[in-house]
């Protein structure tokens, strides 16, 4: 079944004790969730057996890493592998969001094999795409998206993208205060939507959740999660204040 979902991506950001107050009021204002709502909060490595501890006995609240190794084990140094994500209590990983392949140089074929790593550990994957300004003024964005999908995804069995989860992330509109109109973004996700269909069939595309992420706020999140094709969102800065995030899980209808 398709799932509403809003993630909240803390990025580098908060200590541990910032986190935890974040956590705790995000939980306290929350409204109880329906089950086919969500809420995951990506916080850095360090915090999230905290963040997990805390959110274990709210319903449908869950945690994220937000990256895991391309590998399963042994000596690479500074690496987290996708089964010590799993063995800490998180059920989430964001796997391709733009500023892991913009600054430390993801490619899409590392990408399939973070995939690869995620699912053999049980994980669900967020998989973030998303194309630059310039493609978007090419008018190539289509193209570049999908080509995104198809390097890093689809050498998946349909069974295994039962797993997946899409974020749409223009990255012209990430940080930026700019961001995709309810139109643009109906429409990019409708383009996903169909690009999943044609690889993996109707009901895997029907049931797929595909979130927008890029300068989402409480004064325009009601109006982007009322797109057909938008099922909740990836939230950087907003989901580093509390009320701000309450604000925009509470816009997804
Ligand atoms: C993100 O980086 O995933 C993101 C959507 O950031 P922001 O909301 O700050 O644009």
């Amino acid at each position: 079944m398709r799932k509403k979902i809003i993630a909240g991506n803390w990025k580098m950001n908060l200590t541990i004790a910032e986190g935890k107050q974040l956590v705790q009021d995000v939980i306290n204002g929350l409204q109880a969730l329906p089950h086919h709502k969500e809420v995951v909060f990506a916080p850095p490595f360090l915090q999230s057996v905290m963040v997990s501890e805390l959110v274990n006995k709210t319903n449908n609240v869950f945690v994220a890493a937000q990256n895991c190794s391309a590998f399963a084990n042994g000596a690479y140094t500074g690496e987290i592998s996708a089964t010590m994500i799993k063995n800490a209590g998180m059920p989430y990983v964001l796997i391709g969001h733009s500023e892991r392949r913009d600054y430390f140089n993801e490619t899409p074929t590392l990408l399939a094999q973070k995939v690869d790593q995620a699912l053999a550990a049980r994980l669900q994957i967020i998989f973030c795409c998303g194309e630059p300004l310039n493609s978007r003024e090419q008018a190539t964005h289509n193209q570049f998206v999908a080509d995104q999908l198809r390097d890093s995804l689809f050498h998946l069995d349909a069974k295994a993208m039962e797993n997946i989860t899409i974020a749409y992330e223009p990255i012209w509109a990430i940080g930026t205060g700019l961001t995709a109109s309810a139109k643009q973004a109906q429409y990019m996700h409708a383009h996903i939507r169909a690009t999943i269909h044609a690889q993996y069939g109707e009901t895997i595309a029907k049931d797929l959740s595909i979130l927008y992420g890029g300068s989402c706020k409480p004064n325009n999140a009601a109006e982007l999660f009322a797109c057909e094709d938008v099922d909740g969102g990836l939230i950087g800065g907003a989901s580093l204040v509390a009320n701000d995030f309450i604000a925009i899980i509470n816009a997804m209808a």
